[in-house]
Protein backbone atom coordinates (compact mmCIF):
# COMPACT_ATOMS: atom_id res chain seq x y z
CA UNK A 1 0.00 0.00 0.00
CA UNK A 2 0.76 3.34 -0.94
CA UNK A 3 0.65 6.28 1.49
CA UNK A 4 -1.29 9.29 0.03
CA UNK A 5 1.32 11.81 -0.75
CA UNK A 6 -1.30 14.99 -0.04
CA UNK A 7 -2.03 13.45 3.53
CA UNK A 8 2.12 14.81 4.19
CA UNK A 9 1.37 17.61 2.50
CA UNK A 10 0.87 20.51 5.57
CA UNK A 11 -1.89 22.93 5.65
CA UNK A 12 -2.24 26.16 4.05
CA UNK A 13 -2.66 27.51 7.55
CA UNK A 14 -0.22 25.79 9.41
CA UNK A 15 2.71 26.69 6.61
CA UNK A 16 1.24 30.80 6.52
CA UNK A 17 2.34 30.50 10.55
CA UNK A 18 5.35 29.53 9.67
CA UNK A 19 8.12 32.34 11.69
CA UNK A 20 9.93 32.31 7.71
CA UNK A 21 6.63 33.52 6.26
CA UNK A 22 5.71 35.94 9.11
CA UNK A 23 7.96 39.21 7.58
CA UNK A 24 7.25 38.22 3.46
CA UNK A 25 3.54 38.64 4.90
CA UNK A 26 4.15 42.05 6.22
CA UNK A 27 6.21 43.24 3.17
CA UNK A 28 3.48 41.70 0.68
CA UNK A 29 0.23 40.67 2.34
CA UNK A 30 -1.25 37.40 3.10
CA UNK A 31 -2.68 36.90 -0.29
CA UNK A 32 -0.08 37.10 -2.21
CA UNK A 33 1.84 34.76 0.26
CA UNK A 34 -1.17 32.64 0.33
CA UNK A 35 -1.02 32.08 -3.55
CA UNK A 36 2.90 31.22 -3.16
CA UNK A 37 2.29 28.83 -0.67
CA UNK A 38 -0.74 27.15 -2.75
CA UNK A 39 1.56 27.03 -5.55
CA UNK A 40 3.86 24.99 -3.40
CA UNK A 41 1.47 23.02 -2.32
CA UNK A 42 0.42 21.56 -6.00
CA UNK A 43 4.24 20.99 -6.97
CA UNK A 44 4.52 18.77 -3.67
CA UNK A 45 0.90 16.91 -4.73
CA UNK A 46 2.59 16.57 -8.04
CA UNK A 47 5.25 14.92 -6.63
CA UNK A 48 8.09 17.79 -8.22
CA UNK A 49 8.82 19.12 -4.77
CA UNK A 50 9.68 17.36 -1.64
CA UNK A 51 7.87 18.90 1.39
CA UNK A 52 10.53 19.41 3.39
CA UNK A 53 11.05 21.77 0.54
CA UNK A 54 7.84 23.43 0.90
CA UNK A 55 9.16 26.39 2.68
CA UNK A 56 11.95 27.37 0.71
CA UNK A 57 10.49 27.41 -2.10
CA UNK A 58 7.96 29.35 -1.26
CA UNK A 59 10.37 32.33 -0.30
CA UNK A 60 12.62 31.50 -3.24
CA UNK A 61 9.27 32.95 -5.10
CA UNK A 62 8.25 35.80 -3.57
CA UNK A 63 9.29 39.04 -5.10
CA UNK A 64 11.71 41.45 -3.10
CA UNK A 65 9.18 44.60 -2.41
CA UNK A 66 5.45 44.96 -3.35
CA UNK A 67 6.14 46.95 -6.31
CA UNK A 68 6.55 45.66 -9.26
CA UNK A 69 8.74 48.49 -10.24
CA UNK A 70 12.30 47.17 -10.32
CA UNK A 71 15.14 49.15 -9.29
CA UNK A 72 17.97 50.11 -12.25
CA UNK A 73 21.46 51.18 -12.05
CA UNK A 74 21.40 53.58 -14.89
CA UNK A 75 24.55 52.29 -16.84
CA UNK A 76 23.16 54.13 -20.47
CA UNK A 77 25.05 57.55 -19.50
CA UNK A 78 21.38 59.02 -20.53
CA UNK A 79 20.69 61.38 -17.96
CA UNK A 80 17.76 61.91 -18.02
CA UNK A 81 15.92 58.43 -19.50
CA UNK A 82 12.30 59.05 -19.79
CA UNK A 83 11.98 55.34 -19.61
CA UNK A 84 13.63 54.73 -16.89
CA UNK A 85 11.75 57.30 -14.76
CA UNK A 86 13.41 60.32 -15.97
CA UNK A 87 15.20 62.19 -12.29
CA UNK A 88 16.27 59.80 -9.88
CA UNK A 89 15.45 61.70 -6.52
CA UNK A 90 18.15 63.32 -3.86
CA UNK A 91 18.79 61.53 -0.59
CA UNK A 92 17.05 64.51 0.78
CA UNK A 93 13.95 64.26 -1.54
CA UNK A 94 13.79 60.29 -0.38
CA UNK A 95 13.89 60.78 2.90
CA UNK A 96 11.19 63.93 2.57
CA UNK A 97 8.57 61.50 0.53
CA UNK A 98 9.00 58.97 3.39
CA UNK A 99 8.25 61.87 6.07
CA UNK A 100 4.92 62.83 4.37
CA UNK A 101 4.09 59.08 3.85
CA UNK A 102 2.00 58.81 6.68
CA UNK A 103 -0.51 61.57 8.53
CA UNK A 104 0.80 64.97 7.90
CA UNK A 105 0.01 68.88 8.13
CA UNK A 106 -0.84 68.94 4.11
CA UNK A 107 -3.66 71.13 4.94
CA UNK A 108 -3.64 71.78 8.37
CA UNK A 109 -1.86 74.18 10.55
CA UNK A 110 -0.96 72.55 14.14
CA UNK A 111 -0.20 75.71 15.73
CA UNK A 112 -4.58 76.47 15.55
CA UNK A 113 -5.65 73.62 15.00
CA UNK A 114 -7.68 74.68 11.69
CA UNK A 115 -7.02 74.24 7.96
CA UNK A 116 -4.52 75.52 6.42
CA UNK A 117 -3.40 76.31 2.75
CA UNK A 118 -2.34 72.48 1.00
CA UNK A 119 1.58 72.47 -0.33
CA UNK A 120 2.37 75.86 1.33
CA UNK A 121 5.65 75.82 2.60
CA UNK A 122 6.56 74.41 -1.07
CA UNK A 123 4.93 77.14 -2.80
CA UNK A 124 6.87 78.97 -0.56
CA UNK A 125 9.80 77.36 -1.55
CA UNK A 126 9.67 77.78 -5.29
CA UNK A 127 9.13 81.04 -4.95
CA UNK A 128 12.29 81.59 -3.31
CA UNK A 129 14.02 79.95 -6.19
CA UNK A 130 12.28 82.11 -8.40
CA UNK A 131 12.35 85.67 -7.24
CA UNK A 132 11.15 86.95 -10.34
CA UNK A 133 7.84 85.20 -10.49
CA UNK A 134 5.05 87.40 -9.11
CA UNK A 135 3.60 84.00 -8.08
CA UNK A 136 3.66 79.94 -8.47
CA UNK A 137 1.82 76.94 -8.82
CA UNK A 138 2.08 73.50 -8.71
CA UNK A 139 0.43 70.81 -11.18
CA UNK A 140 0.83 66.75 -11.77
CA UNK A 141 3.75 67.49 -14.80
CA UNK A 142 3.97 70.39 -17.52
CA UNK A 143 2.00 68.89 -19.93
CA UNK A 144 -0.81 69.46 -16.98
CA UNK A 145 0.59 73.09 -16.24
CA UNK A 146 0.38 74.00 -20.08
CA UNK A 147 -2.95 72.52 -20.35
CA UNK A 148 -4.27 74.70 -17.60
CA UNK A 149 -2.77 77.83 -18.29
CA UNK A 150 -3.99 77.64 -21.78
CA UNK A 151 -7.83 76.66 -20.80
CA UNK A 152 -8.15 79.35 -18.34
CA UNK A 153 -6.86 82.23 -21.01
CA UNK A 154 -7.72 80.43 -24.09
CA UNK A 155 -10.92 78.81 -24.36
CA UNK A 156 -13.29 79.39 -26.70
CA UNK A 157 -10.84 81.61 -28.31
CA UNK A 158 -7.37 81.46 -29.92
CA UNK A 159 -4.32 80.66 -28.81
CA UNK A 160 -1.47 82.12 -31.65
CA UNK A 161 1.40 79.99 -32.01
CA UNK A 162 4.38 79.67 -34.27
CA UNK A 163 4.37 76.78 -36.76
CA UNK A 164 7.86 76.26 -36.25
CA UNK A 165 6.88 75.34 -32.43
CA UNK A 166 4.29 72.66 -32.99
CA UNK A 167 6.04 70.06 -30.86
CA UNK A 168 5.64 66.34 -30.69
CA UNK A 169 7.07 65.73 -27.03
CA UNK A 170 7.38 62.02 -27.30
CA UNK A 171 5.24 58.58 -27.47
CA UNK A 172 2.92 60.11 -29.89
CA UNK A 173 1.97 62.92 -27.99
CA UNK A 174 1.78 66.32 -29.68
CA UNK A 175 1.01 69.63 -28.14
CA UNK A 176 -0.92 71.30 -30.40
CA UNK A 177 -3.45 68.04 -29.68
CA UNK A 178 -3.08 68.95 -26.15
CA UNK A 179 -3.97 72.34 -26.44
CA UNK A 180 -7.07 71.63 -28.67
CA UNK A 181 -8.35 69.63 -25.86
CA UNK A 182 -8.69 72.56 -23.76
CA UNK A 183 -11.19 74.43 -26.55
CA UNK A 184 -8.95 77.07 -27.58
CA UNK A 185 -8.50 77.06 -30.93
CA UNK A 186 -4.96 77.25 -32.73
CA UNK A 187 -4.52 80.63 -34.74
CA UNK A 188 -0.97 79.08 -36.07
CA UNK A 189 1.61 81.78 -37.40
CA UNK A 190 4.96 81.83 -39.85
CA UNK A 191 5.97 78.50 -41.40
CA UNK A 192 8.12 75.94 -39.90
CA UNK A 193 11.12 77.47 -40.60
CA UNK A 194 10.45 81.00 -40.04
CA UNK A 195 7.98 83.23 -38.15
CA UNK A 196 8.75 86.70 -37.21
CA UNK A 197 7.25 89.57 -34.75
CA UNK A 198 4.87 90.57 -37.49
CA UNK A 199 3.28 87.04 -38.01
CA UNK A 200 2.20 87.42 -34.53
CA UNK A 201 1.44 90.93 -34.11
CA UNK A 202 -0.84 90.34 -37.56
CA UNK A 203 -2.97 87.29 -36.50
CA UNK A 204 -4.02 89.20 -32.97
CA UNK A 205 -7.72 90.18 -32.31
CA UNK A 206 -9.76 90.16 -30.59
CA UNK A 207 -10.44 86.47 -30.97
CA UNK A 208 -6.59 86.03 -28.70
CA UNK A 209 -6.88 84.25 -25.67
CA UNK A 210 -2.97 84.35 -25.15
CA UNK A 211 0.17 84.01 -27.25
CA UNK A 212 2.30 80.50 -26.58
CA UNK A 213 5.35 80.18 -26.97
CA UNK A 214 6.74 76.68 -27.19
CA UNK A 215 10.51 75.34 -26.49
CA UNK A 216 11.24 73.10 -29.14
CA UNK A 217 13.22 71.22 -26.62
CA UNK A 218 13.91 67.79 -28.23
CA UNK A 219 14.96 68.56 -31.99
CA UNK A 220 16.91 71.81 -33.40
CA UNK A 221 16.38 73.66 -36.31
CA UNK A 222 19.27 74.53 -38.62
CA UNK A 223 19.94 76.67 -41.94
CA UNK A 224 17.73 79.36 -42.87
CA UNK A 225 15.67 79.86 -39.83
CA UNK A 226 14.06 82.47 -37.35
CA UNK A 227 12.23 82.44 -34.33
CA UNK A 228 10.86 85.01 -32.40
CA UNK A 229 12.50 86.05 -28.56
CA UNK A 230 11.00 86.10 -25.58
CA UNK A 231 10.83 89.65 -24.89
CA UNK A 232 10.02 90.75 -28.59
CA UNK A 233 6.48 89.06 -27.70
CA UNK A 234 5.58 90.35 -24.44
CA UNK A 235 4.14 93.76 -24.87
CA UNK A 236 2.30 92.44 -27.96
CA UNK A 237 -1.01 92.72 -25.85
CA UNK A 238 -2.32 89.28 -24.84
CA UNK A 239 -0.85 87.30 -22.17
CA UNK A 240 2.64 85.29 -22.94
CA UNK A 241 2.92 82.07 -22.06
CA UNK A 242 5.96 80.33 -22.51
CA UNK A 243 6.41 76.64 -22.06
CA UNK A 244 9.89 76.05 -21.63
CA UNK A 245 10.02 72.40 -21.06
CA UNK A 246 12.75 70.96 -19.02
CA UNK A 247 12.22 73.31 -15.96
CA UNK A 248 15.37 74.84 -15.23
CA UNK A 249 15.73 77.47 -12.95
CA UNK A 250 18.44 79.66 -14.31
CA UNK A 251 20.60 79.63 -17.15
CA UNK A 252 22.94 76.37 -17.11
CA UNK A 253 26.36 77.38 -19.38
CA UNK A 254 26.55 73.65 -20.24
CA UNK A 255 23.17 73.84 -22.03
CA UNK A 256 23.31 77.07 -23.55
CA UNK A 257 19.98 76.12 -25.78
CA UNK A 258 17.81 75.44 -22.66
CA UNK A 259 15.91 79.00 -21.73
CA UNK A 260 15.68 78.53 -17.80
CA UNK A 261 12.38 79.93 -15.98
CA UNK A 262 13.82 82.82 -14.35
CA UNK A 263 15.09 84.17 -17.67
CA UNK A 264 12.02 83.84 -19.61
CA UNK A 265 10.36 85.76 -16.87
CA UNK A 266 12.64 88.73 -16.83
CA UNK A 267 12.81 89.04 -20.74
CA UNK A 268 8.40 89.54 -20.27
CA UNK A 269 6.85 86.19 -19.70
CA UNK A 270 3.62 86.85 -18.12
CA UNK A 271 3.08 82.63 -17.38
CA UNK A 272 6.01 79.95 -17.59
CA UNK A 273 5.28 76.45 -17.54
CA UNK A 274 8.23 73.43 -17.34
CA UNK A 275 8.20 69.92 -15.65
CA UNK A 276 9.28 69.03 -12.17
CA UNK A 277 11.62 65.95 -13.24
CA UNK A 278 13.87 67.33 -16.36
CA UNK A 279 16.59 69.16 -15.65
CA UNK A 280 15.32 70.44 -12.23
CA UNK A 281 15.57 67.09 -10.37
CA UNK A 282 12.79 66.35 -8.69
CA UNK A 283 9.89 64.53 -8.82
CA UNK A 284 6.97 64.35 -11.96
CA UNK A 285 5.33 67.66 -11.73
CA UNK A 286 4.43 70.65 -13.36
CA UNK A 287 5.71 74.09 -12.35
CA UNK A 288 3.58 77.48 -13.16
CA UNK A 289 5.19 80.80 -12.52
CA UNK A 290 4.29 84.66 -13.44
CA UNK A 291 1.79 86.88 -13.09
CA UNK A 292 -0.05 86.69 -9.64
CA UNK A 293 -3.56 87.84 -10.85
CA UNK A 294 -3.45 85.06 -13.46
CA UNK A 295 -2.28 82.47 -11.03
CA UNK A 296 -5.19 83.17 -8.68
CA UNK A 297 -6.90 82.63 -11.97
CA UNK A 298 -5.61 78.93 -12.49
CA UNK A 299 -5.52 78.21 -9.02
CA UNK A 300 -9.86 79.00 -9.04
CA UNK A 301 -9.97 76.89 -12.52
CA UNK A 302 -11.98 73.36 -11.61
CA UNK A 303 -9.27 71.71 -13.87
CA UNK A 304 -6.81 72.97 -11.15
CA UNK A 305 -8.20 70.35 -9.03
CA UNK A 306 -8.26 67.68 -10.96
CA UNK A 307 -4.40 68.26 -11.56
CA UNK A 308 -3.04 68.93 -8.53
CA UNK A 309 -0.02 66.95 -6.79
CA UNK A 310 -0.17 64.72 -4.15
CA UNK A 311 1.58 65.10 -0.71
CA UNK A 312 4.77 62.83 -1.43
CA UNK A 313 5.34 65.37 -4.49
CA UNK A 314 5.00 68.42 -2.53
CA UNK A 315 7.85 66.56 -0.46
CA UNK A 316 10.22 65.96 -2.76
CA UNK A 317 10.02 68.92 -4.38
CA UNK A 318 10.36 70.88 -1.47
CA UNK A 319 13.71 69.35 -0.63
CA UNK A 320 14.54 69.44 -4.25
CA UNK A 321 14.48 73.02 -4.13
CA UNK A 322 15.99 74.11 -0.99
CA UNK A 323 17.95 70.83 -0.62
CA UNK A 324 21.75 69.75 -1.83
CA UNK A 325 22.45 69.53 -5.76
CA UNK A 326 20.25 66.86 -7.09
CA UNK A 327 21.42 63.63 -8.78
CA UNK A 328 20.91 65.08 -12.12
CA UNK A 329 22.76 68.03 -11.52
CA UNK A 330 25.32 65.99 -10.67
CA UNK A 331 25.26 63.55 -13.78
CA UNK A 332 25.17 66.77 -15.87
CA UNK A 333 28.12 68.23 -14.62
CA UNK A 334 30.10 64.96 -13.75
CA UNK A 335 33.95 64.95 -13.74
CA UNK A 336 35.50 63.43 -16.39
CA UNK A 337 38.36 62.41 -14.81
CA UNK A 338 36.69 61.29 -12.15
CA UNK A 339 34.76 59.00 -14.37
CA UNK A 340 37.49 57.52 -16.19
CA UNK A 341 39.32 57.02 -13.05
CA UNK A 342 35.98 54.85 -11.73
CA UNK A 343 35.68 53.69 -14.95
CA UNK A 344 39.56 52.20 -14.68
CA UNK A 345 39.23 51.25 -11.18
CA UNK A 346 35.69 48.73 -12.40
CA UNK A 347 37.30 47.28 -14.91
CA UNK A 348 40.41 46.21 -13.19
CA UNK A 349 38.29 44.29 -10.84
CA UNK A 350 36.33 43.10 -13.45
CA UNK A 351 39.27 41.19 -15.28
CA UNK A 352 40.33 40.75 -18.81
CA UNK A 353 36.78 41.22 -20.39
CA UNK A 354 36.70 44.65 -19.29
CA UNK A 355 37.84 47.98 -20.62
CA UNK A 356 37.88 51.54 -20.22
CA UNK A 357 36.50 53.54 -23.19
CA UNK A 358 35.38 56.94 -23.92
CA UNK A 359 31.92 57.76 -24.08
CA UNK A 360 29.46 60.30 -25.07
CA UNK A 361 26.27 60.66 -22.31
CA UNK A 362 23.11 62.36 -23.47
CA UNK A 363 20.88 64.35 -21.08
CA UNK A 364 17.52 62.60 -22.40
CA UNK A 365 14.10 63.45 -22.09
CA UNK A 366 14.13 66.13 -25.34
CA UNK A 367 16.43 68.27 -23.12
CA UNK A 368 19.62 69.69 -24.34
CA UNK A 369 19.40 67.52 -28.01
CA UNK A 370 22.90 66.83 -29.95
CA UNK A 371 25.16 67.97 -26.57
CA UNK A 372 27.54 65.36 -25.77
CA UNK A 373 28.72 64.63 -22.49
CA UNK A 374 32.00 63.77 -22.35
CA UNK A 375 32.91 60.86 -20.39
CA UNK A 376 34.18 57.07 -19.42
CA UNK A 377 32.55 53.77 -19.86
CA UNK A 378 33.44 50.03 -18.96
CA UNK A 379 33.50 48.16 -22.12
CA UNK A 380 32.46 44.46 -21.54
CA UNK A 381 31.38 41.80 -24.24
CA UNK A 382 27.66 42.27 -25.60
CA UNK A 383 26.55 39.00 -24.36
CA UNK A 384 26.46 40.23 -20.81
CA UNK A 385 23.45 42.80 -21.89
CA UNK A 386 20.66 40.73 -21.53
CA UNK A 387 21.43 39.10 -18.44
CA UNK A 388 22.30 42.32 -16.66
CA UNK A 389 19.11 43.95 -17.54
CA UNK A 390 17.73 40.84 -15.55
CA UNK A 391 19.30 41.18 -12.36
CA UNK A 392 18.16 42.89 -9.03
CA UNK A 393 18.94 45.67 -9.49
CA UNK A 394 18.84 45.87 -13.30
CA UNK A 395 21.66 47.20 -14.87
CA UNK A 396 21.29 48.80 -17.97
CA UNK A 397 23.95 49.75 -20.15
CA UNK A 398 23.99 50.84 -24.13
CA UNK A 399 25.21 48.62 -26.53
CA UNK A 400 27.95 49.79 -29.50
CA UNK A 401 29.82 48.03 -31.63
CA UNK A 402 29.28 45.01 -30.32
CA UNK A 403 30.10 45.77 -27.01
CA UNK A 404 28.37 46.61 -23.90
CA UNK A 405 28.93 49.82 -22.42
CA UNK A 406 28.58 50.72 -18.77
CA UNK A 407 28.85 54.18 -18.70
CA UNK A 408 29.41 55.85 -15.09
CA UNK A 409 28.10 59.40 -15.80
CA UNK A 410 24.24 58.31 -14.10
CA UNK A 411 25.99 55.83 -12.00
CA UNK A 412 26.15 56.94 -8.32
CA UNK A 413 29.81 56.08 -7.34
CA UNK A 414 28.12 54.02 -3.93
CA UNK A 415 26.65 51.82 -6.50
CA UNK A 416 30.04 51.07 -8.00
CA UNK A 417 30.27 47.76 -6.02
CA UNK A 418 26.47 46.98 -6.82
CA UNK A 419 27.75 46.99 -10.61
CA UNK A 420 30.48 45.05 -10.33
CA UNK A 421 28.73 42.03 -8.18
CA UNK A 422 25.95 42.32 -11.11
CA UNK A 423 28.64 41.91 -13.48
CA UNK A 424 30.19 39.07 -11.74
CA UNK A 425 27.16 37.78 -11.33
CA UNK A 426 26.54 37.15 -14.91
CA UNK A 427 29.65 34.84 -15.62
C1 LIG B 1 8.72 67.65 -21.63
C2 LIG B 1 7.93 68.78 -22.20
C3 LIG B 1 6.57 68.89 -21.96
C4 LIG B 1 5.82 67.84 -21.16
O1 LIG B 1 6.18 67.88 -19.82
P1 LIG B 1 5.81 66.61 -18.88
O2 LIG B 1 6.30 67.01 -17.54
O3 LIG B 1 6.49 65.44 -19.48
O4 LIG B 1 4.32 66.50 -18.93
C5 LIG B 1 5.89 69.95 -22.48
N1 LIG B 1 6.52 70.89 -23.20
C6 LIG B 1 7.84 70.84 -23.46
C7 LIG B 1 8.49 71.91 -24.26
C8 LIG B 1 8.60 69.78 -22.95
O5 LIG B 1 9.92 69.72 -23.21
Amino acid sequence: MHADPRRAIPQTDSLLADPRLAEPQRRLGRPRVRDAVHDAQERARAGALPVAELINHVLRGLPPRATTLRPVINATGTVLHTNLGRAPLSSAARAAMLAAAGYVDLEYDVASGRRASRGRGTLDALRRALPDAGDVMIVNNGAAALLLAVTVLSAGREVVWSRGELVEIGDGFRLPDLVACTGASLREVGTTNRTTRADYAAAISARTGCVLKVHTSNFRMTGFTSSVPIGELAGLGPPLVVDVGSGLLASDPLLPDEPDISGALRSGADVVTASGDKLLGGPQAGLIAGRADLIATFRRHPLARALRVDKLTLAALEATLGGPPSPTTAALHADPDALRTRAAAIATRLGDEADVVSSAGEVGAGSGPGVALAGWAVSIPERYAAALRSGDPAVVGRLSGGRCLLDLRCVAPADDDALVEAVRACR
